[in-house]
């Protein structure tokens, strides 16, 4: 039997797949200001045109350019592993396979959507990218990607973080990033935040802000705004990662899989492997898929299903998505990239309409997961990645109580080797259990109850 189940590059697929095709429901449109759909023309200033057609695509299949899968071929196809030795250590039936996204030069999954997006930037006559990033990772992504294109790249990185985290601004500084503390004193919503609170850690919804600001303010109109994660786009680039799933499970033969799961903060990582299982389970397959978010940000478990801002300031469309509020301020738990207030609207739609089932776990629990990972399968894994595995380790443990040899795949979407503060504060006995207490969703309400209501269109299959 395998450990390591590769592909050659020529089995790379060629297209991304788009769920957005097959949902049994159509998906809410995202709202202007006066409340009506917005229109592609008014993403312009933020996107560019070739990225908007995607994102309100609802094509099928749409093609990978040559030059995009030029550049992912450095360790595309990922590879797919089995992890044997956990499942001896904790005496299961279960098959656990897992994709293997932290073989990126970065060290996540996060340049399979910073490539295509630099790349049609370029393409569309961009010269210069804003972004923002919380625990680094999508800054560092898209610095890698746009050094290789030929972009120009700032990124708002969350003061928190930026403090906390040297060694991925060195990472953006390597691959020609330009990395700034938010708030910063470089744009309006920047300034207006640190008057009213000058010590604030800051949050991703106020460096979003602060990105999109300069992205549309710049007179050349050379620079637009790239957002790593929730956006209909981003899934579309994850997809590859369950498409090249779904190839190396046929090469052993392992059928379709029983469970999906993986870390959900914006959804991409998450969607990218389940989204291709999911059309199987459309169509009548019986697979339970999990997205785990930590107890301390629960929006897919928690969180109304709303219209809401995917940032601080108001200036994104009203997004029809699990939101715990555009004023979510999350506990700094370690797993930064998990801490996003909202939820991809194509994620949270397939939650509304009982294609995935998900769960939420507290970061204590996450960690010893991560522990018995690296004792046994070796790597170390992102503080992210950690929710993962714990749900993976509850699953097998279940199929051990129930005898069942049930297939089990996740995605390790990271390595954890730039954030081990996060194991340190285990390791001497720092790291505290922490749950959303439930008076907390009352803001949450408070916050979403002027805009308008989003409709649980659910057909009642699952
Ligand atoms: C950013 C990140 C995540 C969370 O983002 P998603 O869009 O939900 O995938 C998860 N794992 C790692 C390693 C990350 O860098």
């Amino acid at each position: 039997m395998d450990r390591k189940i590769l592909l050659k590059e020529s089995d790379i697929p060629r297209q991304w797949y788009n769920i957005a095709a097959d949902l049994p429901t159509p998906m809410l449109p995202p709202l202007g200001p006066d409340g009506n759909p917005i229109t592609p023309e008014m993403l312009a200033p933020v996107f560019p045109m070739n990225l908007i057609e995607q994102e309100v695509s609802s094509e099928r299949w749409i093609d990978i350019p040559d030059e995009v899968l030029d550049i992912l071929y450095r360790w595309r196809p990922a590879p797919l592993r089995r992890a044997t030795y956990l499942e001896k250590y904790l005496d299961t039936p279960a098959k656990i396979y897992y994709k293997d996204e932290s073989t990126s030069p970065p060290g996540s999954h996060k340049p399979n959507t910073a490539v295509p997006q630099a790349w049609y930037n370029k393409q569309f006559g961009i010269e210069r990218i804003t972004t923002e990033t919380g625990a680094g990772q999508w800054g560092s992504a898209l610095s890698f990607a746009c050094n290789l294109i030929g972009l120009e790249c700032k990124v708002f990185m969350v003061r928190i973080s930026f403090d906390q985290k040297p060694f991925r601004k060195l990472m953006m500084q390597v691959w020609n990033g330009n990395c700034v503390a938010s708030p910063s004193n470089e744009t309006n919503a920047g300034r207006t935040i640190l008057e009213e609170m000058p010590d604030t850690p800051g949050s991703l919804g106020i460096a979003i802000s602060e990105a999109i600001e300069q992205a549309v303010t710049d007179p050349t109109g050379k620079t637009r705004y790239s957002l790593g994660s929730v956006l209909n786009h981003v899934m579309l680039h994850q997809s590859i990662i369950g498409l090249e799933a779904k190839k190396q499970l046929e090469m052993v033969g392992a059928g379709t899989p029983d469970i999906i799961i993986g870390c959900a903060g914006g959804g991409s990582n998450f969607a990218g492997l389940a989204f291709p299982f999911t059309l199987d389970k459309i169509n009548g397959a019986d697979i339970e898929i999990i997205p785990v978010e930590p107890t301390a940000c629960p929006t897919l478990t928690k969180a109304p299903f709303a219209y809401d801002f995917g940032d601080t300031a108001c200036t994104t469309p009203l997004l029809p998505m699990h939101s715990l509020g555009h004023r979510f301020v999350p506990a700094p738990i370690h797993a930064g990239g998990l801490r996003y207030h909202g939820m991809a609207p194509l994620v949270s739609q397939c939650v509304v309409e009982g294609l995935h089932t998900p769960r939420a776990i507290d970061q204590v629990e996450c960690y010893e997961a991560a522990m018995t990972w690296s004792k046994t399968e070796g790597t170390i894994c992102a503080p992210e990645t950690s929710h993962a595995i714990a749900a993976v380790i509850q699953e097998a443990k279940k199929a051990k109580e129930e005898g069942k040899e049930k297939t089990i795949i996740f995605n390790y979407s990271g390595h954890g080797l730039m954030d081990l503060t996060g194991y340190d504060a285990y390791l001497t006995g720092k790291l505290t259990k922490y749950a959303l207490p439930d008076k907390e969703i009352e803001k949450t309400e408070a916050c979403l109850k002027d805009y308008p209501q989003a409709e649980m269109r659910k057909s009642g299959k699952w």
